[in-house]
């Protein structure tokens, strides 16, 4: 069965969409972040040139380039200005160039920011440092599908939507939909440790990799795993899932596929309380049963996503497969909603789900018009997760110029589930940027201190990255330690994660 919001009528595939137009002239945009930036030495660019045929040094091309789908960047691009930029754009199209690349870099002390489909949503692809932006777009496609293990071997930088078309053709279907299908690639799905909305059954994207191609800062190039399951060490394909491109360049991987589905069932429930709501959703979880769909929404966006008048909170259940298990899913469902005193609704509201899901006009608009708006996901045990809901949604409400605050729950666990935050404030122009970081500095610490985690599926980036040691404990020295170990020059997207980066520190202007 494939997916309504995907088939024919999709966008031109295979590039990267900008998320806003810089304002004014792009090549004369200015940074706004302040850092010493590294300029390629004509002997490098030469070596690099050789390496790999596209470079570009474009200021235009390199605004653009520099930039991502983080709102605060997007608030930048309405004012003409931008995050940074590179000093060499360089897109390799081969795993071979790849390693050349890092080579020569790692060898002259280059700082190499790796991005892709650029819909990261924390500026995680921001050259901070100036260097080399290693633009891995051009590195795609499926290079082999195993039909009896059930895995396909595909380049990172295949965009979701051409991932699955092509998988589609040939009968299956990879199971991995981020609302961001077709900004997004394979690469930074896995450098994210990304969600799709189908995960209760297809599992995130840590739990659908099997097998990874890596190259170190150094150009050495490994594979890692391969196994349904092993036991030699640690898991090393877990090490550089959601790395963000600081610990080694992906450059290939072995993904977990499924048959097209033919059988599909879906049901849309409404219950008193956004509590009442996530104990159902506890229930059918801890009951044993995997709907692919299962997300709930608090009063406020059940009524902005489905007009339900903003009284009861909505869920939206959908399950694909084999009709024996989809049919005993749907009857858990079922069950556990009546166990919950849930009304059953009309099935339009899953219609309407399904048709708007990948919508991603909104936030351009919204911003254009000068309003704050941006999404926060984390993730709680089930212990927590009321507190974290609550006390994030009044640090939210709480913040300068707050419009609204809403919260659903997208993904769920055994052990808990991910609370996804969309929040819009109305600013000063002027103080847009400050008001921002500040929305974001009072509600992770509200996350933080109600026991959730940082993130759950889109990252650090820059945006977080002042968080990470805080959410990390002793966590952190451990991760700074393998990045030292790994990439000893500091050469790999240095900035993010919250390790330290011998470029120096940077700060923003205005
Ligand atoms: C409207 C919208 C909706 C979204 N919805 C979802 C969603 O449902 N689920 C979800 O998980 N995310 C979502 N996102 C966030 C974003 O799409 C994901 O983080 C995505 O995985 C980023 O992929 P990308 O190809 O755009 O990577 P980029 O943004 O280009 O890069 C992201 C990070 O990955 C690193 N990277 C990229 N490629 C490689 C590589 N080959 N090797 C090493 N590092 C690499 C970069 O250095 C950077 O650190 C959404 C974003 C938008 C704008």
């Amino acid at each position: 069965m494939s997916d309504p919001s995907t088939s024919e009528e999709s966008k031109p595939i295979g590039v990267p969409v900008p998320p806003i137009a810089i304002t004014g002239d792009a090549s004369t945009a200015t940074s706004v972040i302040e850092a010493e930036t590294v300029s390629i030495p004509d002997n490098v660019r030469r070596a690099l040139e050789s390496a790999c045929g596209e470079v570009n040094d474009d200021p235009a091309v390199l605004a653009d380039e520099g930039r991502d789908w983080w709102p605060l960047a997007m608030i930048w691009a309405t004012e003409g200005r931008v995050p940074a930029r590179a000093s060499l754009l360089v897109r390799p199209g081969s795993p071979n160039e790849v390693a050349d690349v890092l080579r020569i870099c790692n060898d002259n002390h280059i700082p190499v920011s790796p991005s892709a489909g650029r819909s990261g949503v924390l500026g995680a692809s921001v050259p901070l440092f100036g260097g080399v932006q290693l633009d891995m777009c051009r590195l795609d496609g499926i290079r082999d599908v195993d039909e009896t293990s059930l895995l396909a071997d595909v380049l990172p930088g295949t965009f979701g939507n051409v991932y699955e078309h092509t998988l589609g053709d040939a009968g299956y279907t990879g199971g991995h939909w981020p609302q961001s299908m077709d900004l997004s690639t394979v690469g930074g799905w896995l450098a994210c440790r990304g969600a799709g909305q189908f995960s209760t059954r297809y599992g995130k994207i840590e739990d659908i990799v099997v097998g990874l191609d890596v190259v170190l800062a150094d150009g050495t190039a490994i594979s890692t795993g391969g196994y349904p399951r092993e036991a030699v060490g640690p898991d090393l394909n877990q090490l550089f899932v959601g790395s963000e491109g600081t610990l080694g360049v992906i450059t290939g991987a072995r993904l977990k596929i499924h048959p097209l589905p033919d059988y599909r069932r879906q049901a849309a429930y409404s219950f008193d309380s956004l509590e009442t709501g996530l104990e159902w959703v506890r229930s059918v979880i801890q009951r044993g049963a995997r709907p692919a769909v299962l997300r709930l929404y608090d009063p406020l966006e059940a009524d902005r996503h489905f007009g339900t008048g903003a009284e009861r909170a909505a869920a939206v259940v959908l399950d694909e497969g084999e009709p024996a298990i989809v049919d005993a899913y749907m009857a858990v469902v079922e069950s556990a909603a009546n166990d919950h005193d849930g009304t059953r609704e009309d099935d339009s509201i899953v219609d309407s789900w399904l048709e708007k899901r990948n919508e991603v006009s909104a936030l351009e608009a919204l911003i254009s018009r000068g309003f704050i708006v941006d999404t926060m996901e984390v993730s709680g045990r089930w212990a927590d997760l009321v507190s974290i809901a609550q006390n994030t949604l009044e640090a939210l409400r709480a913040a300068p110029g707050a419009l609204a605050a809403g919260v659903h729950c997208s993904h769920s666990y055994e052990a808990g589930a991910c609370l996804y935050f969309t929040f819009a404030a109305e600013s000063e122009p002027s103080a847009r940027q400050l008001n921002h970081q500040s929305i974001w500095e009072s509600a992770t610490r509200a996350v933080l201190e109600a026991g959730g985690s940082l993130s759950h599926h889109h990252g650090v980036g820059i945006n977080r990255s002042r968080f990470v040691a805080d959410a990390l404990g002793g966590g952190m020295e451990v991760l700074q330690s393998l990045k030292d170990a790994l990439d000893p020059n500091g050469i790999l997207n240095p900035g993010k994660l919250g390790l330290s980066s011998p470029f120096g520190t940077y700060s923003y202007v205005g």
